[in-house]
């Protein structure tokens, strides 16, 4: 199965979580996703809806009928965000967090990685191997872009390293285009891609992206969503085709 995890970068209210919940639904995802700790560069950004979001998260979940990520940044919040989610995201900055590693490893739920800003194959690999060693060894690895010297876009979207931990290792590796390249325009694209290639996407998705409260520049909006749903059933994946 070709994973489909979507949703809005953060949880900002119940209303805009459920009609993202019921499309994600309607068209096909597999997970809904929503940050209430959010790890944001500029202090004085909207941090997140911490516990509402949460609540707002579990609710709309259950709701439509789907699992929920969010991202844990913090060893002090495991337990509490454990009692609403179904699945625990390290996100970039914390991938080299060995502690919170560590703590997430001995969690009975499954754990998306998101690669470090700067990590090398060889650094994820070893910080999923921080987890599985604390007994937790339901991971999935996800790309989510390295800082180049590239500007244009955000991150540089490095597809060929789900090729690489393919070859190193067995984890299932999924692909962030939202965070790869930063850019709406190139998500849907980026995201047809990476279906050859992954075991899945993550892709954020909001009702009105140009008032969102973080990343508005890569949010793609519902009907975009819809359209790349339909477009992915076109692309093969390379275990349909080999
Ligand atoms: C996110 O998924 O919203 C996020 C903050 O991602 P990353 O950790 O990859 O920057
Ligand atoms: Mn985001």
């Amino acid at each position: 199965m070709f994973l489909i995890i979507a949703g809005p970068c953060s949880v900002e209210s119940y209303e805009q979580m459920l009609q993202v919940g019921q499309a994600v639904k309607e068209y096909g995802g597999n997970i809904l996703r929503g940050g209430a700790f959010k790890p944001r560069t500029n202090p004085k950004s909207f941090q997140g809806l911490g516990l509402e979001g949460l609540k707002i998260l579990r609710r709309v979940g259950d709701e439509i009928g789907l699992p929920v990520v969010t991202e844990v940044m913090d060893t002090r919040d495991v337990s509490l965000i454990y009692d609403y989610t179904d699945y625990f995201q390290i996100g970039a900055r914390n991938m080299y967090n060995y502690s919170l590693l560590k703590e997430i490893g001995k969690q009975d739920k499954p754990i998306l990685l998101k690669r470090g800003l700067s990590a090398t194959i060889e650094e994820w690999l070893f910080a999923a191997e921080y987890i599985k060693q604390s007994g937790n060894d339901k991971i999935i690895l996800v790309e989510r872009g390295i800082r180049t010297f590239e500007k244009y876009t955000r991150n540089t979207l490095d597809l060929s390293a789900v090729l690489a931990v393919k070859e190193l290792s067995d984890y299932k590796v999924i692909v962030d285009p939202s965070h790869g390249t930063g850019r709406r325009s190139m998500v849907i694209q980026m995201a047809l891609a990476s279906k050859v290639i992954a075991d899945g996407i993550m892709i954020e998705v909001h009702p009105k992206p140009e008032s969102a409260l973080s990343d508005k520049e890569q949010q793609i909006n519902i009907e975009e969503f819809k359209v790349l749903m339909n477009l992915l059933k076109k692309v093969p994946n390379i275990k349909d085709i080999v």
